[in-house]
């Protein structure tokens, strides 16, 4: 750090609806804050603690530390991810972070390493108030400088820096909307790359005197911004997922994983499709999920089976499609790896493929088939999640009971509104 020149290091961790939060110490300070930890006050962070037993202490995770590309010039600043813990030294059971350690620690105990590609959209916008695209591009396409092509190469330049590597990156469907896709890393390094990835756009996009915005569904009349979140087990160096003597090199357990999560999605939609908004960008007509199936082509499929690399078995792997760009990617990492080895220890048998979309079907015909609807707002995710053991025993009890009252309050506060499609569907009513 004396080397470099680093003036401040920033201790970064997550509350419980995945918001970074931050304090700075100075370098002399670094040691110690290995060594014991940083106190702070859990009971001003969402989710952390009752005030009553409120002292936390933040424990840096060196194998994170980062010098940060967009502090340079004399006040070079590092960051390091933190584990939270109680003041005897305990994991604090409010800590996202180890919440996501708990599952794959249970997962290895299994047998397996837990690995993740996310696929994460947002959008660009010259103004946020109303939000207004920065400009009018679709897939794929290239377009001209200032509009957003120079901002995925100084964001993609930065995230290379921090160690984060970028697979590739496109303009998405709808005016003003890029996706950036990350290489595969084990579930705790993407967690904490997803946390760094939105700082980093962030930074970028004021950088360039414009907004970036992770909000799942800003248009009615736009596709969402999902974070569709590719999943694989390894066992060792196999890939437990793979085998190359199925019809679609999926391996028993792959199948089991695959029964889980669609057994269980409907019970954890509340953690990856955690705000009221969510569940705007759920509908018909955008490529995001309405139903837990599964298939091959079919867009609107909760979970999809990409096309697999001939020879490179180390890319089979499944693509769950619910979850968006605002969500808590320690606890959604989580739920989806406990939903999925559920299926694995019980071994669900796996429905079949839908071949037809999904959405095309009729509500009897989906009953004849089995394939169950994700919630449809926020206030049905809730109730799903209260009636789930699998939830609950995955985010421990505080994390459960504080996500549950606080999603039940922002619904509360939602059915109060009288929105502008109300106001003109029935000023004149009657
Ligand atoms: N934006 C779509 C969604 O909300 C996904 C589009 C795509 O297939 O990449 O999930
Ligand atoms: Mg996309
Ligand atoms: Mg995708």
């Amino acid at each position: 750090m004396e080397e470099r020149g680093i003036r401040f290091v920033r201790l970064w961790f997550t509350d419980v609806l995945g918001s970074l939060k931050s304090v700075a110490i100075a370098p002399a300070e670094v040691e110690g804050a290995i060594a014991e930890g940083v106190g702070f006050d859990g009971s001003a962070i969402e989710g952390f603690a009752r005030v009553y037993e409120s002292d936390m202490v933040a424990a840096p995770d060196p194998s994170t530390y980062q010098v940060l590309p967009w502090r340079q010039a004399g006040r070079s600043t590092a960051r390091m991810f933190c584990d939270i813990k109680l003041p005897d030294g305990s994991p604090s059971y409010a800590d996202p972070r180890f919440v996501l350690k708990r599952a794959m620690q249970k997962a290895s105990d299994m047998g397996f390493a837990y690995y993740i590609h996310p696929e994460i959209e947002f959008f660009l916008l010259r103004n946020l108030l109303p939000p207004e695209p920065l400009d009018d591009g679709g897939y794929f396409d290239h377009t001209t400088l200032g509009d957003g092509t120079d901002f995925r190469r100084d964001a993609i330049t930065m995230l290379e820096q921090m160690g984060i590597s970028v697979e590739f990156s496109h303009h998405e469907a709808a005016p003003g909307q890029h996706e950036i896709d990350l290489r595969y890393a084990d579930a705790l390094t993407m967690a904490d790359n997803v946390m760094t990835f939105r700082v980093v756009i962030r930074e970028v996009a004021v950088s360039q005197g414009v907004h970036a915005t992770f909000m799942p569904k800003p248009f009615s009349e736009y596709a969402g911004s999902g974070m569709h979140t590719h999943m694989s087990l390894f066992e060792g160096d196999t890939n437990a997922f793979y085998d190359a003597s199925d019809q679609y090199n999926l391996s028993k357990t792959a199948k089991h994983f695959i029964a889980g999560l669609l057994r269980h999605a409907p019970e954890i939609t509340a953690v990856t499709n955690q705000w009221v908004n969510s569940y705007k960008r759920l509908v018909t007509g955008s490529e995001a999920p309405q139903f837990a199936c599964w298939g091959r082509a079919d867009r609107s499929a909760l979970v999809r089976i990409p096309q697999f690399t001939p020879g490179k078995t180390s890319s089979a792997r499944i693509e769950y499609r619910a979850v968006d760009s605002a969500v808590n990617p320690y606890l959604a990492y989580a739920v989806m790896l406990n939903a999925g080895l559920k299926g694995v220890e019980e071994e669900y048998p796996l429905p079949p493929e839908t071949e037809e979309e999904a959405w095309r079907l009729n509500e009897r015909e989906r009953k004849a088939l089995g394939i169950r609807e994700l919630p449809h707002n926020l206030d049905e995710a809730v109730r799903l999640m209260e009636e789930s053991e699998l939830v609950a025993e995955t985010l421990g009890e505080h994390v459960y009971e504080y996500f549950l009252r606080n999603k039940r309050e922002e619904f509360a506060a939602y059915r109060r509104q009288v929105t502008p499609w109300e106001l003109e569907r029935h000023i004149r009513i009657m």
